[in-house]
C-alpha cells in the first residue's frame, strides 16, 4: 500500500512541517521537579525526532505555578526556564522535525496537593470531577491578568526557538472551563452567553498574537465534544472553531472529553480508533485553517484515510508514539509490521504518571519510553548463547531485543503459539489488540533470528545440551487454586482453560474472584449467551483494573446482567454451587452448572533450582519470578536483554 500521501508537506502559517505525523502533547512527568526541561525529556523527544515525526508538539506547559496539573509540570512562567527549552528545541531540529509547546492551566482540574497546598483557581466553584476539591472563583480582575501570562509564555517559548505555540483548550482545562456551560457559571462579562464565554480564550489568543508577532504559527486545541451533561457537542464546537480562527489561531487540534469523560482522552480498546475524526471533519468543513486529527490514530491505513477523504489534514498518534517512536520512519520504509503497536492498556502511560510509586510516563509494549537516556539496545561486545524458556511477553521481549544485539537465541515455549498470558488475556471482549503486540514480538524474533522452538516443553536437560552462556527463565505462572472443599470436583475449572476453549461450561456459572481475569472471563462469557454471577472477597470487583478500561467493562457486566457479590467469600464447593460467608452469615448460591475459579497467579519456576550453578549466567524474569503483569515482564524481559 502506497502511504505518500502521510509524507506530504504542509504549511501551518509560517511553518512547513515535513509530513502529516504529529505527536500530540501528552503529559511524561519527565521534566525536572522545579518544572525545568531534563534530560530524559530531551531524551524521550529526540527520539522522536529522530523516528521522523514532522511535528512534535511538547507536553502541558505550565503558564502560572497555579495552574499545574501533575508535579513534574513543565513551566514557562519565567524566563529561567528559557534555556531548557534551546536545548531541547536546538536537539528536535537537528533532525528536521519542527517542534511546538502546549501553553496550559489547570483551572479546577488539579489539586491543593500539587499545587503545594493553594486552592485550584477556576471560573467558577464547580469541584474537579477527579480530586474533589472545589476551586476559588477568580476576579474579573484576576482574570484579566491570568490572560496575559498566556501571551508571556508564548513570547517565551518564541524566544527558546520553537517554531509554534498550542494553546490548551480542550480537555476541560482553564480554557476550555471558560467556553463550557458545564463550568462557567460567571455573571461578569466572562459568562452566560456563548459569546461571552468565548471572550477569555479569544482575549488569550489576541495576547499571544500581540506578544509572538503576526506570523507565528498559533495551534488552538479542543473537544468537540466534552462528553458529559451540558458539555458543548459538535454544533457549538464548530461555532467555537470559527470565532477561534477569527481571533487568529492558524491551526485547529480537535480532541474530546473533559476529566469527568477521562475515559474518551485515554480510550481503552472498548473505544475504536479513529472515534473522534468524524468530528474532527465536520469541524473542517467549518474552517479554513488546517485541522489536527487524533483519537486512538493507531494505523497508517486508517490515517491515510482521514485525510484522502478530509476529516483531517494531520494525525497526531497520541500513545501510539510513546508505543513506537520510529512510526514515521518505519510506514516511509515500508515495515509495517516492525510496528510497535499500542494496545491501549494505559498501563505505562496514564497509568504509571498516576502511579505514586512510578510517577514517569512509559509503555508496556516500549519500556524504552521515557528512558532512552538510559536504555538503549547496543551492538553485544561479544556474541553469546542466549536460551530463553518460555514465550510469553517476558521472554519474547527478551529474545527479539537479545538477538538484535547479535546474541545467538534459542527459545523454547511448551504451547504451539507464542504470547503466554497474553495470547489468553486477548481472547476477552476488546482485547484482541494484544494479538497485535504477539505478532509483533514474533515477527522481530523472526527478523533477527531467534530459534523459536514452539510445542517444546523444555527441561533443564535440554536447556543444558544447548551449552547455553546465559539462560533467562520466562516461564509465567499458572493459576492459583484456592484449597476448599470439592475444589476437585469435575464442574469447577480455571479461568484460562474457559478463555482458551479447553473446557466447555454451562448455561449457568458462577466465577470465583472479581480481579481482572475474573471479570474480563464474566465479560466474555456474558457476552456469548451465560448468565454469570461474580464471586469477590474484596468489597469492590475489578479493583486491579484501570479506570478508563474498568468504566467500559463495568457497563458491559451490567448490560449481561452478570450478578455481583462482593464481600464474599467462598468457603465449599457444592455439587450445583458454593456455600459462602458474608459478613459473618453462612448461605449458598446454587443452581450452577460450573464453577470457575480465577482467584491469581502462582510462578512456574521449577527449573531455577535444577539450572543454578550449572550455567555462566542465569536470570528470572516476569511471573516466573513473582506474578504481576505482562509490563513488568516485558520490563524485565528488556533490561536483561540489553544488558546480557
Ligand atoms: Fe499504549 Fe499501553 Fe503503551 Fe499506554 S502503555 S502507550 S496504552 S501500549
Amino acid at each position: 500500500m502506497d502511504f505518500q500521501l502521510l509524507f506530504s508537506p504542509i504549511r501551518i502559517e509560517t511553518m512547513e512541517v515535513g509530513n502529516r505525523f504529529v505527536v500530540p502533547p501528552m503529559g511524561t512527568n519527565l521534566a525536572n521537579p522545579d518544572g525545568t526541561v531534563s534530560e530524559e525529556l530531551i531524551a524521550y523527544w529526540e527520539a522522536r525526532a529522530k523516528g521522523g515525526w514532522g511535528l512534535l508538539i511538547v507536553e502541558i506547559t505550565a503558564v502560572d505555578p497555579i495552574g499545574k496539573a501533575i508535579p513534574h509540570q513543565l513551566g514557562l512562567w519565567d524566563d529561567k526556564f528559557i534555556p531548557g527549552y534551546k536545548k531541547l528545541v536546538d536537539t528536535v531540529h537537528r533532525y528536521g522535525a519542527k517542534i511546538a509547546v502546549q501553553i496550559h492551566h489547570a483551572g479546577r482540574q488539579t489539586s491543593s496537593d500539587i499545587l503545594g497546598g493553594e486552592k485550584p483557581v477556576a471560573p467558577s466553584p464547580v469541584p474537579c470531577f477527579v480530586t474533589q476539591e472545589t476551586p476559588r472563583e477568580l476576579t474579573t480582575e484576576e482574570v484579566y491578568q491570568l490572560l496575559e501570562k498566556f501571551g508571556d509564555a508564548a513570547a517565551r517559548a518564541r524566544e527558546a526557538g520553537f517554531d509554534a505555540v498550542e494553546i490548551h483548550g480542550a480537555h476541560g482545562y482553564i480554557v476550555a472551563q471558560f467556553m463550557s456551560q458545564h463550568t462557567n457559571k460567571r455573571v461578569d462579562e466572562f459568562g452566560g452567553s456563548l459569546y461571552n464565554r468565548m471572550r477569555f480564550p479569544v482575549e488569550v489568543i489576541k495576547d499571544v498574537r500581540r506578544k509572538v508577532g503576526g506570523s507565528f504559527p498559533i495551534i488552538f486545541r479542543m473537544s468537540a465534544d466534552e462528553r458529559v451533561v451540558d458539555g458543548r457537542k459538535i454544533e457549538e464546537s464548530k461555532a467555537v472553531a470559527s470565532i477561534v480562527e477569527e481571533a487568529g489561531v492558524d491551526a485547529l487540534h480537535i480532541s474530546t472529553g473533559v476529566y469527568a469523560s477521562m475515559q474518551y482522552i485515554v480510550p481503552p480498546p472498548d473505544v475504536s480508533p479513529g472515534f473522534i475524526l468524524p468530528d474532527a471533519g465536520e469541524i473542517k468543513k467549518a474552517v479554513s485553517i488546517p485541522v489536527i486529527g487524533v483519537g486512538r490514530i493507531n494505523d497508517p491505513v486508517l490515517a491515510k484515510q482521514a485525510i484522502q477523504t478530509g476529516q483531517a489534514d494531520l494525525l497526531a498518534w497520541g500513545r501510539q508514539s510513546l508505543a513506537d517512536p520510529e512510526l514515521p520512519n518505519k510506514v516511509a520504509a515500508g515495515r509495517i509490521r516492525e510496528i510497535q503497536p499500542c494496545i491501549a492498556c494505559n498501563q505505562g502511560c496514564i497509568g504509571y504518571i498516576f502511579d505514586p510509586n512510578k510517577m514517569k510516563c512509559s509503555c508496556l509494549v516500549n519500556p524504552f519510553c521515557g528512558r532512552e537516556y538510559k536504555m538503549k539496545i547496543e551492538p553485544a561486545a561479544q556474541s553469546r548463547k542466549v536460551v530463553i524458556v518460555g514465550g510469553g511477553p517476558g521472554g519474547l521481549e527478551a529474545a527479539w531485543i537479545a538477538a538484535a544485539r547479535g546474541h545467538k537465541v534459542v527459545l523454547f515455549e511448551k504451547e504451539q503459539s507464542p504470547g503466554g498470558q497474553l495470547r489468553v488475556g486477548a481472547i476477552a471482549p476488546a482485547k484482541q489488540d494484544l494479538t497485535k503486540a504477539i505478532n509483533y514480538y514474533t515477527y522481530m524474533g523472526e527478523k533477527y533470528g531467534v530459534d523459536f522452538r514452539f510445542g517444546t516443553q523444555a527441561g533443564a536437560e535440554q536447556v543444558l545440551a544447548e551449552k547455553p552462556d546465559v539462560v533467562i527463565l520466562a516461564t509465567g505462572g499458572e493459576p492459583s487454586i484456592p484449597d476448599i472443599p470439592g475444589i476437585d470436583s469435575p464442574q469447577v475449572a480455571t479461568a484460562n482453560d474457559v478463555l482458551l476453549g479447553k473446557v466447555d461450561v454451562g448455561k449457568k456459572v458462577l466465577i470465583i474472584g472479581g480481579g481482572l481475569v475474573g471479570s474480563e472471563t464474566a465479560d466474555f462469557l456474558g457476552e456469548h449467551g451465560h448468565e454469570v454471577t461474580l464471586v469477590e472477597a474484596l468489597p469492590e470487583i475489578a479493583e486491579d483494573v484501570q479506570e478508563s478500561i474498568k468504566h467500559f467493562l463495568l457497563l458491559r457486566l451490567k448490560r449481561h446482567e452478570v450478578r455481583i457479590e462482593t464481600n464474599t467469600r467462598v468457603k465449599e464447593i457444592l455439587q450445583n454451587g458454593v456455600k459462602v460467608e458474608k459478613d459473618g452469615q453462612e448461605s449458598q448460591l446454587t443452581g450452577y452448572d460450573n464453577i470457575i475459579i480465577a482467584v491469581g497467579a502462582k510462578p512456574v519456576n521449577n527449573l531455577k533450582p535444577q539450572l543454578e550453578g550449572k550455567v555462566p549466567e542465569l536470570h528470572v524474569i516476569g511471573d516466573a519470578s513473582e506474578p504481576r503483569k505482562a509490563i513488568d515482564a516485558i520490563e524485565e524481559g528488556a533490561s536483561v536483554a540489553i544488558k546480557i
